[in-house]
């Protein structure tokens, strides 16, 4: 079943790719996104024989029906998703935890890196290794010099960046360059990514700029076709296809996790999950029409709210035009997401993972209302296929000229068959995070604040049923954000909240005694330069060379 899947662009251009190249490519040239040519089924049976399955074997069963045995041969994947998942600390990977007689949490913040983007980062890493060692081991055979190597350059806020460091350091043939703006991330997250101590792992901070700079510095690299070539530049953002893919997985391990009446006939299953790019949602909503029995995803957006503006009106438009601006509410400096088009508009929040101007996983879902939604719906798959990337392609096209778009009546309630959504201001969040510490049955239980965007829009939207079992996604373990953390916490309501004793994990503590290596350098020229001259070979010490100081 899954041997002729294929991927192809959203925006258009009739060849497919393999899995492989799909990954590999991350973005398509035309700037769409790779989505499967279909959306496969589930054995009939699933319910029982995938009941008692361990994580690693739940994610093979899932991901064999996009990857076909020719792409990746059993086994390779069987050992692939067993090492990416290795480095988890929690015995079921990805556990659910209580927060109320119907209520769950999912934490996924089990990994390395404390935060859910090592689901699917600690995935990836091992896919590019496999596929690198893979093109290497043929070269060699053939008597060939030359070998396939993979630099990647990505620029983080937080987040992206220890994940990435994590899921691809020590693998071979691959460089990974971080970039961040100096002085502008918490010293926990530049703790996280300049103390991993491997050779291929280089933490860059450039000097005097922001986040935008850092993420234009990385666009120029990319679109300078020359050095892109040469080095064979790779993108870990979250538009990579495997990034959703990897994510599928823990939808269908938290429903096994769930009591069995929550599986029962009648019983209803709602999941909530805070949003920013709408990686982590959309994979939910792939979850959902492969078969995995659940209402509509709640899209909890903090005042970022372009989401949750789009559910209401049906245009989605990165700045809210004036007739319906909400009132102003406090924003807390906190820099802004790891989202690539952050800009002036972006509001800095207590989530600041979700702090994006535009969503850009949410153009696959558009393609996907746009093939459904479309007037000419006859002829064959690909003729629709067609139609449906030529409706999208004009989509993005008025978006990008006009910074907004007005999708209709017909897409939006399509849209709304899925999906509900929720935006949950700054002083909810901090109150929310108060609240789940003071929880009595189920608590205490400190949550971050992304979780606590997530909590507040669950407990905001439409109880449908009695019998409706409510699960929210945890992104972030508490010690990653402490700045939001502490402002809910250190109050005199709960005079014995200490966070270094209540929430920071001693792992997290270790990492202050730890070296850090840093590359300090100054504008495009200094990243260049430190590139190239590493993959020359030299070695670069940090704090050396002409652009760095
Ligand atoms: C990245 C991130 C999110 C948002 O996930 P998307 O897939 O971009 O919607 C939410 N919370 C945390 C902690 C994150 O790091």
């Amino acid at each position: 079943m899954a041997e002729d899947m294929r991927y192809f662009s959203t925006r258009g251009g009739s060849e497919t790719l393999s899995f492989e190249d799909a990954v590999l490519t991350g973005l398509a040239p035309n700037g769409g996104l790779y989505i499967p040519t279909h959306i496969p089924s589930l054995p009939s049976d699933w319910q029982t024989r995938w009941s008692s399955l361990t994580f690693p074997q739940l994610s093979h069963e899932i991901l064999s029906l996009f990857v076909p045995t020719s792409v990746i041969p059993s086994s390779d994947l069987s050992s692939i998703i067993n090492t990416a998942y290795s480095s988890f600390r929690h015995e079921l990977t990805t556990p659910l935890r209580q927060t109320g007689e119907k209520e769950w949490v999912l934490e996924l913040w089990h990994g390395p890196t404390w935060a859910f983007k090592d689901v699917a980062l600690q995935f990836l890493g091992e896919l590019f290794r496999y596929f690198l060692e893979r093109r290497n081991g043929v070269l060699e055979k053939s008597g060939k010099e030359e070998r396939e190597e993979l630099t990647v350059v990505g620029a983080t806020s937080g987040d992206t960046g220890s994940a990435a460091i994590y899921g691809l350091r020590s693998k071979p043939s691959i460089t990974i360059f971080i970039l961040y703006p100096d002085g502008r991330i918490s010293p926990i997250q530049e703790a996280q990514m300049a103390t991993v101590p491997d050779e291929n792992v280089y933490c860059v901070a450039v000097q005097d700029s922001d986040f935008d700079t850092c993420q234009s510095i990385v666009k120029t690299l990319f679109s300078d076709k020359e050095f892109n070539s040469t080095h064979r530049l790779g993108a870990i953002n979250s538009i990579n296809w495997a990034r959703i893919l990897a994510q599928i997985v823990y939808y269908f391990s938290a429903y096994f996790q769930l009591p069995a009446e929550a599986r029962e006939a009648g019983a209803k299953l709602q999941f909530t999950v805070p949003t920013g790019n709408f990686g982590d949602i959309l994979a939910g909503w792939y979850a959902k029409k492969l078969g995995l029995p659940m209402e509509q995803l709640v899209v909890a957006t903090n005042e970022n709210d372009i989401l949750e503006r789009f559910f209401r009106t049906g245009r989605y438009e990165a700045e809210e035009t004036p007739s319906q601006a909400q009132a102003p509410e406090t924003a807390a400096v906190n820099g802004s997401s790891d989202g690539q088009q952050a800009g002036s508009a972006v509001k800095a929040t207590h989530s600041p993972a979700m702090d994006i101007l535009l969503s850009s996983n949410f153009e696959r879902l558009l393609f996907y209302l746009a093939l459904e939604t479309g007037e000419e719906n006859s002829g064959s798959d690909v003729e629709k296929r067609g139609k449906a990337q030529e409706r999208l392609n004009g989509w993005m096209g008025e978006l990008k000229k006009n910074g907004k778009v007005d999708l209709g009546s017909a897409v939006r309630d399509a849209a709304a068959r899925d999906f509900w959504a929720e935006r949950v201001s700054d002083q909810e969040t901090l109150a929310e995070i108060r609240k789940y510490y003071k929880l009595e049955k189920y608590g205490p239980y400190v949550v971050d604040p992304h979780t606590a965007v997530g909590l507040a829009a669950q407990e905001r939207s439409v109880k449908k049923s009695p019998n409706t079992y409510w699960v929210t996604l945890s992104t972030a373990h508490p010690a990653k954000f402490s700045s939001a953390v502490e402002l809910a916490l250190s109050s005199d309501e709960f005079p014995e909240f200490n966070f270094r004793e209540t929430v920071l994990p001693d792992q997290l503590k270790e990492l202050e005694k730890l070296e850090k290596r840093v590359h300090k350098v100054r504008g495009e020229e200094g990243v260049r330069e430190l590139i190239e001259r590493v993959k020359k070979g030299e070695k670069v010490v940090p704090g050396e060379g002409k652009g760095s100081i």
